[in-house]
């Protein structure tokens, strides 16, 4: 954290080793050029800062302020939006976590997203798990008056989903398999119903988690437990699904990834769970099946996704979010770890 000066004092959430977390009082940031103060109004707990809390990921260093998936309303500085308007004082945003340099090769071939020096704010530098966070101005998309903070920290997760469907040559006569049905999974729904598939399939262990993906607009759900669940997507796609997203990235399920889709067919892959796996190359190879990663998101994508929040395609509901305190934050990373959780989604309002 980079805050030195200036007398001001908020709440933040500081992540100070594995598993030790605190609420402290820190110095409210101090603004570079062209960017703005939020007044956090919510911000989502990560999947990816589970690993991050227990001292598991490379690019987290403590003592750290972490959250990266938020909603607020800017409190001073200037710049412009990223849709190009002027920086109000009032105005409610969302921001792209993901800073890149514009300059690089990737950056200027427009994968924004493989910045040869991205740096993402939350791990290279402060994020929201307090009262006020510092971000980059062209970062920030405008939020209707009409969508509430904690919908607007979805956008995040919803981008991510936009981009690996992006990913995709997906259309109406497609049919999707979703491998896991957390925070990810249930946005690859709302990616995959935007671009007009019908058959869309998940499955997860959690028959909790499977009603939830069932109000997303999933068509056919399945309990990894208790079925197979590619003898289970064949039964429902006899020709095989054209496209498999991988939200788990698990060993067991990235090889259930590659024999569920159809000849020819692309399997996505997000999940992060294990860094190494064994996968069936010679079927990939006979089978011509695509494996492509995803990760992160364009600016197209993050338009696209407050975009689709704008809309109200989707909208927050205590089936499956819950919100609490940011005192509670601790005690919330703590729950999802240890898989206790009944909820999909827990947000922090600091
Ligand atoms: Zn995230
Ligand atoms: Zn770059």
């Amino acid at each position: 954290m980079k805050s030195e000066v200036s007398g001001a004092q908020m709440e933040a959430l500081v992540w100070l080793g594995p598993s030790q977390m605190a609420l402290r009082h820190e110095p409210i940031p101090t603004l570079g050029d062209n960017e703005v103060l939020i007044h956090v109004g919510a911000v989502g707990i990560c999947g990816s800062e589970l690993s991050g809390y227990l001292g598991h990921n490379s690019l987290r260093f403590p003592p750290l302020v972490m959250g990266h998936e938020a909603a607020g309303t800017i409190v001073a500085g200037t710049g412009q939006l990223a849709d190009g308007s002027d920086v109000h004082v009032g105005q409610r945003v969302t921001f792209n976590p993901l800073i890149t340099c514009g300059t690089c090769d990737r950056c200027q071939a427009g994968l924004i997203n493989l910045c040869r020096n991205r740096k993402l704010l939350s791990a290279h530098r402060a994020g929201a798990f307090a009262q006020y966070v510092s971000v980059p101005a062209d970062l920030c998309w405008h939020l209707p008056a009409n969508i509430s903070f904690v919908a607007g920290s979805l956008s995040e997760p919803l981008a991510c989903a936009v981009h690996a469907v992006g990913l995709t040559d997906i259309d109406n006569n497609s049919s999707v398999l979703i491998l896991g049905a957390g925070p990810i999974g249930l946005c690859c729904i709302a990616a995959a119903k935007a671009r007009g598939v019908k058959t869309i399939l998940i499955s997860d262990i959690s028959d909790q988690r499977l009603s939830i993906a069932r109000e997303w607009g999933a068509t056919h759900t399945i309990n990894a437990k208790q079925q197979d669940t590619v003898a289970t997507t064949l039964a429902a796609v006899p020709t095989g699904v054209s496209v498999v997203v991988d939200a788990v990235g698990t060993s067991h399920v990235r090889n259930q990834a590659i024999k569920a889709v159809v000849p020819g067919g692309t399997v996505v892959l997000m999940g992060l769970h294990e860094d190494e796996t064994t996968i069936p190359t010679n079927y990939i190879i006979r089978q011509e099946i695509t494996l492509v990663g995803s990760f992160c998101y364009s600016r197209e994508d993050f338009s696209t996704a407050v975009d689709m929040i704008s809309r109200g395609l989707v909208v927050p509901s205590h089936d499956w979010l819950i919100e609490r305190p940011l005192s509670q934050g601790q005690a919330s990373f703590e729950e999802l770890i240890a898989g206790k959780s009944e909820y999909t989604k827990i947000v922090l309002i600091p």
